[in-house]
């Protein structure tokens, strides 16, 4: 069965498409099932790179009226994809509730350290990654996220492999598999394509060494597209994964069981 649990649309400023084209899409492409997830926006604070909080209510009418104009042909989910932020879990729980949102996808772009914020995009020491998973596992902790998107990102600032990455690996890794939440095989780290460094050439993300302990823990995996542009949803890049996934040896499911708060 295909789906895709991650996808982005217009709203957040950086993806091309409206909710609608994206499930006109994902039915020429076949899939069964449609989560999109975009950018979650704050009331607090504006992160940028996402939509403005004022918007929240457009995306969330804009999803349940094409839930409603297609039912029959494929399933469609509302969700977000957010960070967790410690101060933030109020809100989090009200999107589950309240708002009416179906599932969160946990993108730890960033995170807060005792008041002091970290990109997982600018670590320049890898003892940092232990921090990034830690604030990983906390999060999937609190039953709020029903997928990890990229466990893998601080792939991107390509620091050479040691043991603070396979701790970090070691922890993302038993916090997915106690908290039942699966880790993503993300097609955007294909696209970035390949990298070399003291292992030799490979994507900076999905990494091969996170994901040997993955495939030895048989730990549950997604893949997804993570498309900003609806030509992408169903990509040869996405294809690429699921091969890849299938020579890594990795347990791929296709259908994501959603947390209920
Ligand atoms: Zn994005
Ligand atoms: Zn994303």
């Amino acid at each position: 069965m295909l789906t895709n649990y991650h996808t982005h649309c217009e709203h957040c400023k950086h993806a091309e498409g409206s909710v609608e084209v994206y499930v006109q899409q994902a039915i020429i492409d076949g899939l069964a099932i449609l989560g999109m997830s975009d950018h979650l926006p704050y009331p607090h604070h504006d992160y940028g790179y996402r939509m403005d909080f004022a918007e929240i209510w457009d995306y969330i009418y804009e999803v349940r009226e094409a839930q409603e104009k297609f039912r029959g042909r494929l399933r469609l989910l509302l969700g977000f994809e957010s960070e967790y932020l410690r101060s933030q879990r109020d809100y989090y729980e009200e999107l589950l509730t309240e708002y009416g949102v179906e599932y969160l996808v946990l993108g730890q772009h960033f995170y807060d350290i005792g008041g002091r914020w970290q990109g997982a995009y600018g670590i320049s020491d890898t003892a940092e990654c232990i921090t990034y998973a830690r604030s990983v596992s906390e999060a999937l902790d609190t039953g709020y996220y029903s997928l990890l998107a990229h466990p893998d990102i601080v792939g991107v600032n390509c620091l050479d492999w040691d043991r603070n990455m396979d701790e970090m690996t070691d922890i993302i890794l038993e916090s997915a598999i106690k908290n039942n939440v699966p880790l993503e095989i993300n097609a955007n780290g294909v696209r970035r394509g390949i990298v070399s460094d003291n292992l030799g050439e490979h994507y900076m993300y999905p990494h091969f060494k996170f994901w040997e302990k993955v495939a030895q823990a048989k730990a549950d995996v997604i893949i997804s597209s993570d498309c900003h542009n609806p030509s992408l949803l169903y990509d040869a890049d996405v294809r690429k994964c699921r091969t890849i996934a299938e020579n890594w040896g990795l347990n791929v499911i296709d259908v994501l069981e959603i947390k209920k708060v």
